[in-house]
């Protein structure tokens, strides 16, 4: 059974080590998808009390930067048992407000810790360098230096490790920021602040404030104290982000949105492929950048594996995510089931097969039935947009050139799977898939240590990774002369 009250629930804003309401006073409803119940509420903040977290996170910044890499590694270790102590109530709040089992709002914390621990290791290696001097009279040197203020803008699929890898590189480098978490989910942002209190982060260096995107996201940008906007969203926002923060000139790390193919070729390993793919595509019932969006399979195991993919997908269990046992929560709103409902009404009417699923699921509300469409074709709306639900579309394909060209064919290149016993395959496949992330043999790919992300519109940058703290910092040369006889 839920507790009536979870200890990590803020309802207010975070600004300078205060807890602080909206000026106006006003409020947004948060709501459980499971039951369309109220939660509660959070500030609904604009472009004021946006200015006022910036400037504190510039005050901050001040004396932050000069902390030493030691300090902050401590700190970040410090978050990182606080994450750990607390796992099972930040779990509990995480279903909450997203709908996902309790099963994975737990694995979702054990990432935001690890990611967490990684930059408490990554923040004392930002090495500079020592360069060979051209002039026999001065030393050439290159230092690392935090960029200043980062904002961080979140999506409400994962409100916790999202931020995670945004704000534990921002501390590792010494920057300070100011977040801003999802409408719907807010409040597993809102949870890093009482965090980073408990973890001894000095007030001021984490901010985080809720309320209208375009608002708070029009001051992050125009601001020129903001030196940094990392995102995690869908394209159609990373764009209008990448055209503000053109004007101060910000850095800027996107992560964007994703259109997955999941390639099962006839030497493949047919259980294998179908345990990967299960991974791959229901994870968050299906709302994750990194789903599979397009299975394509080799004609010569294609009725096989629809088979099994089938039986596997029917055998999922769906419900509200705190109950034990299940496996696949709602979707987070009814938009997000209109627009899922949609993409099957576009497959059948153009010659796609249910073969399980396809409806909204009996438990009403936003719950959505595992869906497999047989007989998917690239003239279906699934081939090009992100499906973002808990439905695999299975495309037929002839040759490794046709799957590889099927699979190149989106404007996206976040991640993309492919299983195969043939060692030649395998590295001819993986060097020509235009995407971020491969896996190979593999539906779950994403940990701390390497770097995520994708090319093409899924965007730029990479978190993760000894590559993910390298954002926060710029590059200063130094040219030290006179050192000559
Ligand atoms: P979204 O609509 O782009 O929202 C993401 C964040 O941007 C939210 O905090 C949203 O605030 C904010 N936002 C919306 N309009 C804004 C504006 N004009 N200025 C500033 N901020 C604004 O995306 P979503 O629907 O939450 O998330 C799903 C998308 O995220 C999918 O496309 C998915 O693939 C992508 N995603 C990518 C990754 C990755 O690592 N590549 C990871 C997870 C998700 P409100 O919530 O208040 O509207």
């Amino acid at each position: 059974m839920l507790k009536q009250s979870n200890p990590f629930m803020k309802q207010a804003n975070l600004i300078g080590g205060e807890w602080v309401a909206a000026d106006s006073g006003e409020t947004i409803d948060v709501v459980n998808p499971a039951n369309g119940q109220v939660l509660g509420t959070v500030p609904k903040s604009g472009q004021a009390e946006t200015a006022r977290a910036i400037d504190a996170a510039q005050k901050a910044f001040e004396s932050f930067r000069k902390t030493t890499a030691l300090e902050r590694s401590n700190m970040l270790r410090r978050l990182h048992a606080a994450l750990m102590d607390n796992q099972d109530a930040l779990a509990e709040l995480l279903t909450l407000e997203q709908g996902k089992s309790l099963a994975e709002a737990k694995g979702e914390i054990g990432a935001s810790a690890a990611n967490v621990l990684w930059f408490a290791e990554e923040a004392r290696r930002t090495y500079g360098d020592v360069i060979p001097s051209p002039w026999a009279d001065r030393r050439v040197m290159v230092n690392k230096e935090p960029v200043g203020v980062v904002a961080a803008i979140t999506p409400w699929n994962f409100p916790s490790s999202m931020l995670a890898r945004k704000i534990a590189p921002a501390i590792a480098a010494g920057c300070t920021s100011v977040a801003k978490p999802a409408e719907l989910t807010p409040y597993s942002g809102l949870a890093w602040g009482l965090l980073a209190e408990e973890a001894g982060i000095p007030p001021g260096v984490i901010n985080i404030v809720t309320g209208t995107a375009s608002e708070i996201g029009d001051e992050l940008c125009a601001n020129p104290l903001v030196r940094k906007i990392t995102f995690t969203g869908s394209t159609r926002v990373g764009k209008l982000l990448l055209s503000k923060a053109a004007a101060t000139v910000k850095k800027v790390s996107m992560e964007l949105g994703g259109n997955a193919p999941f390639l099962v070729f006839d030497d493949a390993d047919l259980d294998r492929a179908v345990e990967g793919a299960m991974v791959a595509k229901y994870r968050n019932s299906g709302q994750t950048c990194v789903c599979t969006n397009r299975f394509f399979v080799q004609a010569g195991v294609y009725d096989a594996f629809v088979e099994k993919l089938a039986k596997a997908s029917s055998a999922l269990k769906v419900g509200p995510g705190v109950e034990d046992g299940v496996q696949q929560g709602p979707l987070i709103d009814e938009t997000a089931l209109a627009k899922v409902e949609e993409f099957v009404t576009d497959a059948t009417a153009k010659g796609g097969k249910v073969v399980v699923g396809g409806k909204r699921h009996a438990l009403g509300g936003s719950f959505f039935e595992p869906t497999v469409i047989a007989e998917a074709t690239p003239k279906m709306k699934f081939m090009k947009e992100e499906i973002f639900g808990p439905v695999a579309p299975v495309f037929r394909f002839e040759t490794e050139e046709e799957a590889i060209a099927l699979a190149n064919d989106t404007d996206y290149g976040l991640a993309c799977y492919f299983y195969t016993n043939d060692l030649r395959r395998a590295f001819r496949v993986m060097g020509e898939l235009k995407y971020g992330m491969v896996g190979v043999n593999e539906g779950l790919i994403t940990t701390p240590e390497a770097p995520f992300g994708g090319v093409k519109e899924s965007g730029l940058g990479r978190e993760g990774g000894h590559q993910g703290i390298e954002d926060y910092l710029d590059t200063k040369y130094v040219c030290i002369g006179g050192l000559g006889d």
